[in-house]
């Protein structure tokens, strides 16, 4: 139990040294793993603030590594730390750790993106969505390969309330390659503005915390990090099924220097494409001449509307897929020239 007025009452073993984290992990053969640590505890600690106040909070770490961030959240005097762990190599380090801090830290050696948040913490701490955000955060340097693909993940989460949302409006803490942050902050008429964008902010209030230069990882990658806080918020702007908000963007952002009614067309099949196009624009009141990154919240909340409404008059509409009609198209052409009679003269 934390002792009242003290943040952390334990002493935690010295972090492994970079010496030691080279020897251990073979850094220059892991490379391609994007395995870049941080072993900076000013940084941590920074990083660990953004969170917010983590006295008495349950915090799941996805992706402790070698511990420096698990430090910082260790000290910040939180209840019940979670961690959850692909790499077996780090386990006896993090066992080090949760040793030294009795009865506060949980190990899991397992993959973030298959483990389920839904019994990751006790139930008593859930809240209802409209009151303030339960004592439950979530906070992780992961590599980038992962670190996109959960979001993605996260935001469908956040959109059906489920995995770590089952809380109410968990708080994430997380860190990203300082473009893609930059995308899910992204505002309109800005050129990082993209499907992570509309996606992360139609759900989240999404902030752009702080850049970490590269230079402060081991080893160093060949881009900056920043840390992104998301809080979901209690009404989404877009009142939409995930999906179907999925399909808009993705469609709205398939030819991202076109005309926005380019990539809009290509929700509607070939035929009465033109006019579907243009029914769906009008009423969306939306100008089919902007460009993609023009487009605000409140486009993308009326074009997904509106395109509901088309779907509910014609369900054939939702499961119509662009991208496949284009493959057995060219299938069917290429099968059509093979078998076509040769030319004599
Ligand atoms: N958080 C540590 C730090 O800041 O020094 C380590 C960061 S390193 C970029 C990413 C960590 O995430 C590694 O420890 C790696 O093994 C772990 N990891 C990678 N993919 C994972 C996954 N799918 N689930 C859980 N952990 C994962």
């Amino acid at each position: 139990m934390a002792v009242p007025g003290k943040v952390a009452a334990f002493r935690l073993p010295p972090l492994p040294t970079i010496g030691d984290i080279i020897k251990l992990y073979r850094l220059k053969a892991q490379k391609q793993l994007s395995q870049n640590f941080l072993l900076d505890l000013r940084l941590t600690d920074k990083i660990v603030r953004q969170a917010g106040e983590l006295k008495n909070a349950h915090v799941c770490e996805v992706g402790p590594g070698p511990g420096g961030i698990t430090r910082s959240i260790l000290s910040a005097g939180v209840e019940q730390l979670l961690l959850i762990e692909k790499d077996p190599r780090f386990i006896p380090g993090l066992q080090m750790l949760s040793e030294a801090a009795p009865g506060k830290v949980r190990i899991v050696h397992g993959d973030i993106l298959t483990y389920k948040m839904e019994k990751a913490f006790p139930k008593h701490l859930t809240k209802n969505w409209e009151d303030e955000p339960p004592d439950i955060h979530i906070i992780g340097n992961l590599p980038f390969s992962v670190s996109t693909p959960l979001i993605i993940k996260w935001l469908e989460n956040v959109s059906k309330k489920d995995g770590p949302f089952i809380y109410g409006r968990t708080q994430m803490t997380l860190t990203f390659q300082k473009e893609v942050a930059e995308r899910l902050t992204a505002n309109p008429g800005s050129k990082q503005r993209s499907r992570l964008s509309i996606m992360s902010q139609h759900l989240c209030t999404v902030e752009n915390c702080f850049v970490i230069p590269g230079q402060a990882f081991v080893p160093k990658p060949e881009v900056d990090v920043a840390v992104v806080h998301f809080t979901p918020l209690v009404q989404p702007k877009i009142e939409q099924p995930f999906e179907l908000v999925e399909k808009v963007v993705r469609s709205v952002f398939q030819f991202r220097r076109k005309y926005c009614f380019r990539g809009i067309e290509t929700l509607f099949p070939e035929s009465g494409r033109l006019k579907r196009t243009e029914q769906l624009m009008m009423t969306a009141n939306v100008d089919p001449t902007l460009r993609p990154f023009q487009l605000s919240m409140s486009h993308f909340r009326n074009l997904c509307n509106t395109y509901r409404k088309m779907c509910n008059e014609d369900p054939s509409l939702f499961v119509y897929n662009y991208r496949e009609d284009l493959k057995q198209k060219k299938k069917t052409n290429s099968l059509k020239s093979t078998s076509q009679p040769e030319q004599t003269e």
